[in-house]
């Protein structure tokens, strides 16, 4: 009897925070999402996405053929967490992204995702030449983009030095195949941003077979980022540290 109600306990606590997750799925994108049901993740619209596929799976499968539940599978470790340690192996929060959700927020062509993007001047204060980038303005992420100028800004007001980190920008959109996989990149969303690509460091570079990580991106500016719903690149252990992408829903715990 009570081997059975310890089985009864761990399902329920199971499948709460299977919801929990999924919920913050709702809370980050309210626009396009209304509820978790089960195990369903049911849009705005009437679309129900399986949330949990049930599978058992490796590192590079979850890569390849994510669920939704699979992006939580690493906690996303927020502002001077984990900053400057090497990340344990294959730990890449943010890095597992199940694509039918992102094709269906940002659009699933990229005609259609160069339709939603929109114009904002980058550190406008802080450069004198006018820099624009264009980024999607579905989710309110060149909105957010926005925000993370204004405050850059104001940080490179008081520490001038770190303006070197913030431009030339390496890029927003892109519609493109990370390399050497079948995965579309996130910039291929228009909800990406790599900034300078002279001071930052990617985890191929280092040499074949080798492995080090490498970060110069101050910690502050990274904060900011994170503030307005952008995780990362630098936290992964397959480290990519010009680069941050809109993730909200891995912010909110
Ligand atoms: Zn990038």
């Amino acid at each position: 009897m009570r081997f059975i109600l310890y089985i009864v306990s761990l399902l329920i606590v199971g499948s709460i925070t299977l919801q929990a997750s999924c919920l913050d799925l709702v809370h980050a994108y309210p626009n396009f999402l209304k509820t978790c049901q089960g195990n369903s993740l049911i849009w705005k619209d009437g679309t129900r996405m399986r949330y949990d596929d049930g599978r058992k799976k490796s590192y590079q499968t979850m890569l390849d053929h994510p669920d939704l539940e699979d992006m939580f599978h690493y906690i996303y470790p927020k502002g001077s967490k984990n900053y400057g340690k090497t990340p344990p192996k294959n730990f890449d929060p943010g890095r597992i992204r199940y694509e039918p959700l992102f094709r269906k927020m940002y659009g699933n062509s990229p005609r259609v995702v160069e339709h939603n993007l929109k114009r904002i001047s980058w550190l406008p204060r802080s450069t004198r030449r006018r820099y624009h980038i264009s980024i999607t303005r579905v989710n309110g992420v060149a909105k957010q983009l926005q925000r993370v100028s204004n405050d850059l800004d104001n940080l490179v007001r008081r520490r001038p030095e770190y303006l070197k980190y913030l431009v030339p920008l390496g890029g927003t959109f892109m519609w493109r195949r990370i390399a050497g996989t079948r995965r579309l990149s996130i910039h291929s969303f228009g909800a990406a941003i790599d900034i300078n690509v002279k001071h930052s460091a990617y985890w191929k570079w280092y040499g074949k077979g080798k492995y080090k990580y490498s970060n110069e991106i101050p910690l502050a500016i990274v904060k900011i980022f994170e503030k307005h719903g952008f995780i990362w690149g630098g936290k992964w252990y397959h480290y990519d540290t010009m680069h941050f992408e809109y993730r909200p829903e891995l912010l909110l715990k």
